[in-house]
């Protein structure tokens, strides 16, 4: 081997012989660092600590207090994991096994065994198989191999071939061995297995290899690794945390909304609690809509399918949606992916002059997207949303202040629902120029619609991420992205540009020079789908919603349904005529168990709790949500309060 030359962080050169590995480096500097050293990199190759050192560049130690050494144990145990799966299912295949945000997954595919796939309930014994290994501190290392040889070593592993298969021809293929079982892997390896010393198996999930649904679906087997053990259990609690608060479950407790195969995969059925949700969300935004000089519409579901041929949804947009139906005359009907070409069809309706804009339509629009069944989650992402939708119409110079005005609602909205600026971030979305299948092939166009939005943002002073192939097929988006509280980001409202769909429907209006002038198209959603954005309220608010949303914002309780039955009904039927969604309990059931199932499964702001007392001095006893606190008051002073608890929007 020719003599290395490496870079030290502190920018001295050195020279090293052949045989060199990481750990003499380290040692030599001081053993402190030699032990905390997890291990090494030479420009972007990692180098196990005991592994020679086979390149020039610069050289950097990772140490254990560095993010990047806790994605290097978490890639190691996912390596653990593989090693222990194998002793248990000689026959078992993989596929990848990264580490990840909070932890790592492996892919695996027990084929030769296929009714008996890995489920939870065999993660004591896996756990008990790592410990085994964990025990016999099995040395790590990494080495290069020769295309022919990784297909040799892997003949039996199918998705490891598939991988090979696709590594560049130039590219260095390197495996690594720890003991009985050798994986493909570009290293970043923890010296041996004695390392890996908390960890834990969280969850199984099915997932398509290489994540296109046209794949196997494979089993994924989802864990955690830390250095120490408290660590391991602050990440244990916080991924119960998660679970709670996912909104398919509190979705079933507080009877919101379900889904069946019977209706259908991803078309979700929005029962009583939900539908309120919903709906005061709806009422919430006509009205905001129309202060904001919109006017709302309603427009079919489905229509011909020429409107979609001719709006380009058909050549650019065909995979999302559903397949045309024929009827018996031969036309043919399209449910409608997107409402853009019914409310153009709208503007087109009438000439319209530049008096009429900027010309804003609004409609809660039914849409049907073919979504992957792989892909299908809750009400997060489902095949039947609506939207809440708008588009306006405006001339070129009225492109600026329109999106800022748009954007000014969505922000007034946000804070009507309690959101800050850190529960977001903005993204612009741009055409992948290479995927002329999907986005219009029209340079000219895109450049200047990607630089109006550019502009505008710039102007307003606003900080945003850019994302390529993100866009929507006619045009470039503002993407506003949430971090919803399961730890994903979600698109939920979008304002675009679109230079395009104006041209392909021959947009136009009458300027003050009496000649025609090419209009532009905005789309907005202010909150998105109803379905996602409702996914994430449950999830922001773990089903404890402020009292304006709350789908029942009382539970009124006779003590004794016999006796304070007739009571109880009155003031159900008061503060029901006055607006508010109350529910009474007169169910024949214990007091507590009536007030439990109202505070946990219900989570409603209030209870109201009558007996002997309160028919007597004509009040109520009210138990507030998120305490054992209970105070007797009026039952006018209570109407009072849960009023004024709901004109006050934001307040949870
Ligand atoms: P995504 O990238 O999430 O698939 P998209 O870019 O196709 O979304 P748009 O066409 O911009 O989405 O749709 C507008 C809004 O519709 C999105 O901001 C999102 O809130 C919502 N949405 C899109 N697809 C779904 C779905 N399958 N289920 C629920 N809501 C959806
Ligand atoms: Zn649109």
């Amino acid at each position: 081997m020719a003599d290395l030359k490496i870079t030290m962080p502190d920018g001295k050169e050195k020279e090293i012989s052949e045989a060199t590995t990481p750990l003499q480096i380290a040692s030599a500097i001081s053993p402190s660092l030699a032990k905390k050293s997890v291990v090494a990199k030479v420009d972007d190759h990692y180098i196990g600590m005991n592994e020679v050192i086979r390149f020039s560049g610069k050289f950097k130690l990772v140490t254990k207090d560095e993010d990047e050494a806790l994605d290097v144990l978490r890639h190691s145990t996912a390596h653990l994991l593989a090693q222990a799966l194998r002793h248990l299912h000689p026959q078992i295949h993989l596929g990848v096994g990264p580490s990840i945000a909070n932890g790592f997954y492996y892919d695996t595919d027990d084929l030769a065994e296929a009714d008996k796939q890995v489920a939870a309930d065999e993660f004591p014994a896996i756990i008990a198989e790592m410990k085994q290994l964990v025990k016999q501190n099995i040395p790590i290392n990494n080495r290069p191999v020769s295309r022919q040889e990784a297909l040799k070593i892997f003949a039996a592993d199918p998705y490891k071939t598939a991988l090979i298969n696709d590594l560049p021809e130039n590219e260095e293929i390197t495996i690594a061995e720890q003991g009985d079982y050798t994986d493909l892997d570009r290293g970043g390896l923890v010296p041996s297995t004695g390392w890996i010393k908390h960890f834990a198996l969280t969850s199984v999930a099915g997932a398509y290899w290489r994540g296109k649904s046209d794949n196997q679906m494979m089993q994924r087997i989802y864990g955690l690794s830390e250095w120490d053990a408290s660590r391991l259990e602050e990440q244990k609690k916080a991924l119960e945390e998660r679970k709670e608060r996912d909104h398919r479950t509190i979705g079933k407790q507080m009877e919101l909304f379900f889904t069946s195969q019977e209706i259908g995969a991803g078309l979700p059925v929005w029962l009583p609690n939900g539908a309120a949700i919903r709906r005061t969300i709806e009422d919430y935004l006509v009205e905001k809509e129309r202060q904001n000089g919109y006017m709302n519409v309603y427009t079919p579901v489905v229509s011909n399918l020429d409107l979609y041929k001719r709006s380009g949804h058909w050549d650019h947009y065909r995979d999302d949606m559903f397949p045309a139906m024929t009827a018996d005359d031969g036309e043919q009907l399209e449910l409608r992916p997107m409402n853009c070409p019914s409310h153009i069809a709208i503007f087109e309706h009438e000439p319209r002059s530049y008096r009429d804009l900027p010309y804003r339509i609004a409609e809660f629009g039914q849409m049907h997207r073919w979504e992957k069944s792989g892909a299908l989650t809750g009400l997060s992402r489902v095949r039947e949303m609506t939207l809440n939708d708008g588009h306006t119409v405006v001339s070129p110079e009225q492109v600026e202040p329109e999106f800022k005005d748009i954007l000014r609602l969505i922000r007034e909205v946000y804070a009507d629902f309690g959101f800050t600026d850190n529960d977001y971030r903005f993204r612009l979305s741009y055409r992948d120029p290479n995927n002329t299948q999907k986005y219009f092939d029209d340079d000219a166009m895109w450049k200047h619609a990607q630089d109006a939005l550019k502009r505008a943002m710039d102007d307003m002073g606003l900080d945003y991420f850019e994302a390529e192939g993100e866009a929507a097929f006619y045009g470039p988006k503002l993407d506003i992205q949430f971090k919803t509280a399961l730890g994903n980001e979600e698109t939920m409202s979008t304002i675009q540009l679109d230079f395009l769909l104006p041209e392909r429907f021959d947009m136009k209006y009458t300027g003050e020079d009496n000649q025609d002038h090419r209009p532009v198209l905005i789309h907005r959603g202010v909150v998105g789908t109803m379905e996602r954005f409702v996914a994430f309220l449950i999830e922001k608010y773990k089903g404890q919603f402020p009292t304006w949303l709350a789908p029942v914002q009382a539970v009124v309780i006779p003590v004794n349904n016999g006796a304070h039955g007739d009571y109880a009904k009155s003031i159900y039927s008061k503060l029901m005529k006055d607006g508010r969604r109350i529910k009474l309990d007169n169910r024949d059931e214990k007091l507590g168990y009536l007030i439990r199932d109202a505070q946990v499964n219900l989570k409603t702001p209030y209870i109201l709790v009558v007996g002997d007392q309160e028919v007597k001095d004509h009040t109520v006893t009210v138990r507030f949500r998120g305490s054992d606190y209970t105070k007797e008051m009026s039952v006018d002073a209570f109407v009072e309060m849960i009023n004024d608890d709901v004109a006050n929007y934001s307040k949870g």
